[in-house]
């Protein structure tokens, strides 16, 4: 490891033990390390070629006119019911465990935080987890979509729905009211694996007001300069050497 980055972890590990209430805030880069790809890395859903760009295919207007093509694209792309957490997810929940952790704060829909042991997680955008029948709202699991051949159906013949935010949806209030609570409230903000751009989400490390806010990225972001502390490396190596998990 670059000698830079040993200081930086260092520094991150002190600020860790000297906080209460660190909240941690992050986005898909935190699964890359559990083989789930990102939206917007080189190798990421947006730099492969498809029909339609990601952000159309999984929007509502795309998903109201076109289910087949939506779960297609889902199923083969967004579902890894294989993936299990990585070092980030689990250094998280042991800093919850051992109570110096409130909160995580996620974009992601794969539910790897409550697989590695967290708790208190606030799903901004959902989970591929539930799925509810759009016309009497019965519950289904991922297994039951998985299996599903094209568009999903309940019983009683509604099409089935993942409990997830797509483009052009709004975000569930309450969750969005329990994150900023939780960012004003902490004594540290950890920010990773997130590229910063998809709002009202990554408008939520304006509520932190703090002196720690950690940004950890593998590339630069729009709010490196904020930062009191930016750290370019893989999120799930840094929180696994910075918590010793
Ligand atoms: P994004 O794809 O826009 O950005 C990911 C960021 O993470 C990038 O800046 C990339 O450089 C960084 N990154 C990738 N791997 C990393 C690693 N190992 N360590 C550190 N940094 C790493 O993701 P976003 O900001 O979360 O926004 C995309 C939207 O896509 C979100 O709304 C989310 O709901 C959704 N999404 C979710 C998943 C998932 O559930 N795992 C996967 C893809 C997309």
């Amino acid at each position: 490891m670059e000698e830079n980055l040993e200081k930086k972890i260092e520094l991150l590990k002190q600020w860790m033990e000297q906080s209460g209430s660190i909240v941690f805030f992050g986005g898909a880069g935190v699964s890359t390390e559990s083989g789930i790809p990102d939206f917007r890395s080189v190798d990421g859903l947006y730099n492969q070629t498809y029909k339609y760009p990601p952000e159309t295919i999984i929007s509502h207007s795309f998903y109201v006119r076109n289910p087949q093509e939506f779960y297609r694209f889902y199923k083969d792309r967004m579902l890894f019911p294989d993936a299990k957490p990585n070092r980030a997810h689990l250094a998280l929940a042991k800093l919850e465990q051992e109570g110096k952790l409130t909160a995580v704060i996620t974009q992601n829909i794969d539910g790897l935080h409550q697989a590695a042991g967290s708790k208190e997680v606030l799903e901004l955008h959902g989970s591929v987890h539930r799925n509810y029948c759009t016309r009497c709202g019965q519950f289904y699991d991922l297994d039951y979509v998985l299996k599903s051949e094209g568009v999903p159906r309940c019983s009683c013949g509604g099409t089935i729905k993942p409990d997830v935010v797509l483009y052009e949806e709004g975000l569930d209030n309450r969750i969005l009211q329990k994150s900023v609570n939780a960012i004003r409230n902490a004594d540290m903000l950890i920010v990773g694996g997130t590229s910063l751009v998809v709002y009202p989400a990554a408008g939520l490390i304006d509520y932190y007001q703090g002196k720690r806010l950690v940004l950890i990225n593998k590339d630069k972001t729009a709010r490196d300069s904020m930062a009191d502390l930016v750290i370019n490396g893989k999120i799930g190596e840094v929180l696994g050497a910075a918590v010793g998990v």
